[in-house]
């Protein structure tokens, strides 16, 4: 069995968690293991970024004291003096990487080189560390088999080509990092924050791997957000199509991206607990539980939405193409989208373009714009022939003022938007009406 195995930041955070990880990569026969960088440092490298982008270098060498001594101390604890020296020495060459980016700082080709540093160090220590235990492995250098195009995406024959032969050896363990790759210039670049999970995803279905393992820091996918939610649970088995939901709707567990290429080829994913490897965790494969309405709900922050009001719509044909083409047209995706006779309301999560947008709308209506709202999203199996299953969820939020509502677009989702204010409120509501009395 072809497995390639993930471990999250908080998984390589210190020398006692790296042992973990080099117990279950041998326990699991992994063939490529995806690492992310120690917990914290993508934070401590994207300040440092900002601070380089204002000329503040005293307080970048503070960031890097803090760094320096965080991974010295995972160095000396894991390592031989001899391999400890390597190790420091690669750090201490990282580090000057940065120091050097902040001080003629680029600002798009500096900030994804700085950021880069921290999977390019774990991922070299845990390979020493995996080494010094006595295994066969070999350090991979993600940025020469992900390649991205023009639009960002990762160009997934040439990975295949690439990456089959790079690990053509069967006896070899491989240890590549997540997250960074090259970009359509030749320079490192990233998939985004969290994009380690999908760096893992690409590069299982690019081998044919017949099981992707994402393993973190909580016992698989919860039927709600625990970090604003009390009593959640761990749902045992999911299909492809309600994990991707509940990924793109703001389960931070997984990156959205990362279902659609191992769906693609029918690799199951198991979300894995690094802290308690006994845990089952969750299985997300092919087959789907419909025994229950409701599975789980997410929430997904930095919502905005834009209102158009015209009368023009009324009655009229190709008034919503001339919209989507605005929004072609500026490359930003939408998520929920409500019409009237005589309005329409979108959402988006990127407002990037938002002026040009809004610029363009103007010539078809009145605009309204509001920021700072949350979608929440219940997925589960909401059958059209089934009654009283909205009831039940807008019920639960009769505290809460809803914006607006998807619901009837597939089986799997009743998707609401409301302001972020009231998302804890909002969350913990469904929790306690929807699934405490399953
Ligand atoms: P990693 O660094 O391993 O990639 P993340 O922090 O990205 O880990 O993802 C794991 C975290 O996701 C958990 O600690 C948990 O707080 C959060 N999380 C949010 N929603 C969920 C959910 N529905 N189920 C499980 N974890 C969730
Ligand atoms: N280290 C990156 C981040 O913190 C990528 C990842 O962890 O997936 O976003
Ligand atoms: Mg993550």
């Amino acid at each position: 069995m072809i497995k390639v195995l993930k471990f999250g930041g908080t998984s390589v955070g210190s020398a006692s968690n790296m042992r973990r990880v080099a117990e279950i990569v041998k326990q699991e026969s992994a063939k490529i293991t995806v690492l992310s960088a120690m917990s914290g440092t993508t934070d401590a490298l994207v300040r440092i970024v900002k601070l380089a982008a204002e000329g503040q270098t005293a307080q970048i060498e503070e960031q890097l004291t803090a760094l320096t001594e965080k991974y010295s101390t995972c160095i000396g604890e894991l390592l031989t003096p001899e391999r400890a020296a390597e190790a420091t020495a690669l750090m201490n060459e990282k580090f000057d990487t940065i120091r050097g980016e902040a001080a003629a700082f680029r600002p798009y080709t500096s900030e994804r080189r700085i950021i880069a540093q921290g999977e390019l160090l774990t991922s070299a220590i845990f390979a020493s560390y995996m080494a010094q235990t006595g295994a066969k492995v070999q350090l991979l250098h993600a940025p020469s088999f992900m390649c991205c195009d023009g639009d960002g995406k990762v160009d997934t024959r040439k990975l295949g080509e690439l990456l089959g032969e790079l690990t053509a050896d069967p006896g070899t363990q491989f240890v590549t990092q997540g997250f960074i790759c090259t970009n359509c210039r030749g320079e490192i670049d990233n998939l985004g924050r969290g994009g380690s999970d999908y760096s893992a995803a690409l590069m299982g279905a690019a081998i044919g791997a017949d099981e992707v393992q994402i393993w973190t820091d909580i016992d698989g996918m919860h039927n709600n957000d625990p970090r604003f939610v009390e009593n959640t649970y761990p749902i045992r088995k999911m299909s492809f199509d309600e994990a991707a939901e509940l990924a793109y709707f703001g389960a931070k567990i997984l990156h959205p991206a990362t279902i659609q290429p191992c769906k693609d080829r029918g690799i199951a994913v198991l979300l894995k607990n690094t802290m308690d490897p006994q845990a089952p965790g969750t299985r997300i494969s092919n087959s789907e539980d419909d025994s229950k309405a409701f599975h789980a709900v997410a929430a997904k922050d930095g919502i905005t939405v834009i209102r158009i009001y015209s009368t023009r719509m009324l009655m009229a044909y190709g008034f919503l193409r001339k919209v989507f083409e605005i929004f072609e047209q500026h490359k930003t995706p939408i998520d929920m989208i409500t019409t009237s006779e005589v309005a329409v309301s979108l959402t988006i999560d990127n407002d990037a373009h938002l002026d040009a947008i809004v610029a363009e709308l103007n010539e078809l209506g009145k605009i309204e714009i509001e920021t700072d709202n949350t979608i929440v999203c219940v997925v589960g199996h909401m059958e059209h022939t089934e009654s009283g299953l909205g009831a039940r969820v807008l019920e639960s939020l009769k505290a809460t003022p809803i914006k607006m509502i998807s619901y009837g677009a597939s089986h799997r989702s009743l998707a609401m938007l409301i302001a972020t204010p009231y998302k804890k409120q909002a969350l913990q509501s469904l929790n306690d009406h929807l699934f405490r009395s399953c």
